[in-house]
């Protein structure tokens, strides 16, 4: 329902110049939806959707942009712009050892993120690492703390139930100053809600250790929950980082948004499976589009300008003839074409057989994949630089990015492609190009 009413938005707002009050609020509406959809929570929806209009207002249409893709490259961008900001690595700026004290509500993934940091410490920055868990309520998640630690390579200080946080604290930073260890991450104990106790308790710890990071583990899949979690932790310890786990799931992962505005604090990594290397660090730009479903919206708004114009297609030939430049716009164009036609397969088969034959059946479904994502990335350029495409600089690539919602490797491979496209252009010469937009149009 979502996409459909998107979709007739898009069409009315076909041909309009600017983005203004009237044809920017039922456009906006459907992206709260989309935010709330992804379980953003509704004050941080609201604040940032009013954020958002303000900066849309007033930007211009250019060319064959209409308001609609306009506007969701600003959604998109400033998406990833509240998303990305802050120091993505862990900070271990201290005397040795550096503490990183984990915090978080029970089955956010604490313990398995311990192991996982731990293993990226060791690895990534060369660091002996000591592991300690304070969770004294459950003996199997001590255990659990020593399994992992052991994959991760580092090693475990034991403590034991009957013990004090506080005391297992004191006791494992004097273990690991003795031992010269650069790192003590320290996992503790988690309620399924947030309690009192356990609040007190881990501000305490957070006395004890003085830690140079104190990260708020949350799960990527906790909807609008995520923000009173985050408002209990933000309000009990001063949070240096967040990391999102369970990324790999299939919720939009709109925690993320909520998160990040409660608490201030940036979020340095994502937990992307169960295993002891499942940690990324967080890529802002990915996430925006997986929150807002760019992909969807993007190729809705194309759906809608997209069509097959054999008009089009004889203009395109005779400016190959006439030696005119083949550009980025009659790259969109002859991908629109191939999209109406039956997909990439079916061109392939029209094409010479030398051509095709490089093309295995494998390579062809995921190029049809692709044909979303590649509509998008020209769709976020401007009209010169698609006829243009050397005046891309690298800023305007990770803009463009921004835009599509995609990496700024695909941009590059998307002008590589065009590049060689461009040169097949060249030596198909204009009667070869009309002959197979003939067949292709029946
Ligand atoms: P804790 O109670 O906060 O210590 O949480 P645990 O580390 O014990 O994790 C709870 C459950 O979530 C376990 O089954 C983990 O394997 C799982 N888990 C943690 N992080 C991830 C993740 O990034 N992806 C997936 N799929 N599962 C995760
Ligand atoms: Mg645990």
């Amino acid at each position: 329902a979502l996409s459909e009413k998107l979709s007739r938005i898009v069409k009315e707002m076909r041909g309009q110049a600017r983005i203004t009050e009237a044809n920017v609020a039922d456009m906006m509406r459907e992206v709260r939806l989309a935010l709330l959809e992804a379980d953003v929570a509704l004050p941080v929806v609201r604040d940032f959707v009013a954020r958002v209009k303000e900066k849309a207002l007033g930007q211009e249409v250019v060319g064959s942009l209409t308001p609609g893709q306009v506007l969701v490259s600003v959604v998109n961008r400033e998406l990833a712009a509240t998303m990305g900001q802050g120091v993505a690595d862990i900070n271990l700026a201290a005397q040795p050892p550096a503490v990183i004290l984990m915090a978080g509500l029970q089955g956010a993934g604490k313990t398995t993120t311990t192991a996982k940091l731990a293993k990226h410490l060791i690895e990534k920055r060369k660091k002996k690492v000591l592991t300690v868990s304070g969770d004294v309520y459950r003996p199997a998640a001590i255990e659990q703390l020593k399994t992992v630690t052991k994959q991760a390579g580092a090693e475990w200080f034991p403590s034991t139930p009957d013990q004090k946080p506080v005391d297992i604290a004191h006791a494992a930073l004097d273990y690991a100053r003795k031992r010269h260890f650069d790192v003590l991450l320290v996992d503790t104990a988690g309620r399924l809600a947030i309690d009192e106790a356990l609040m007190l308790e881990i501000k305490q710890l957070h006395a004890t250790l003085n830690p140079v990071e104190t990260l708020f583990v949350v799960d990527a899949m906790q909807g609008q929950d995520a923000i009173n979690t985050a408002k209990a932790f933000k309000e009990a310890l001063p949070l240096t980082g967040i990391i999102l786990t369970k990324m790999d799931g299939d919720s939009r992962g709109g925690a993320a948004l909520s998160v990040r505005a409660i608490t201030g604090a940036p979020i340095k990594f994502a937990g992307v499976s169960e295993k002891i290397d499942g940690l990324e660090v967080f890529d802002a730009e990915r996430h925006a589009g997986r929150i807002l479903g760019m992909g969807d919206i993007v190729a809705l708004v194309e759906q809608v300008t997209a069509g097959v114009d054999m008009a089009q297609a004889q203009r395109l030939a005779a400016k190959v003839k006439s030696g005119e430049g083949f550009d980025l716009d009659d790259f969109l164009d002859q991908i629109r074409q191939m999209k109406k036609m039956g997909g990439l397969s079916s061109f392939m088969d029209k094409l010479p057989s030398a051509m095709a034959a490089k093309a295995s059946e494998a390579d062809l479904s995921r190029a049809e994949k692709d044909i979303k994502r590649k509509e998008g990335i020209i769709c976020s350029m401007t009209p010169l630089e698609r006829r243009k495409p050397d005046v891309i600089k690298a800023t305007r690539k990770r803009r463009i990015a921004a835009g599509a919602g995609v990496h700024v490797q695909e941009v590059n491979r998307l002008l590589k492609e065009f590049e060689q496209m461009q040169g097949m252009m060249k030596k198909m010469k204009g009667g070869g190009l009309m002959k197979m937009m003939k067949r292709m149009g029946g």
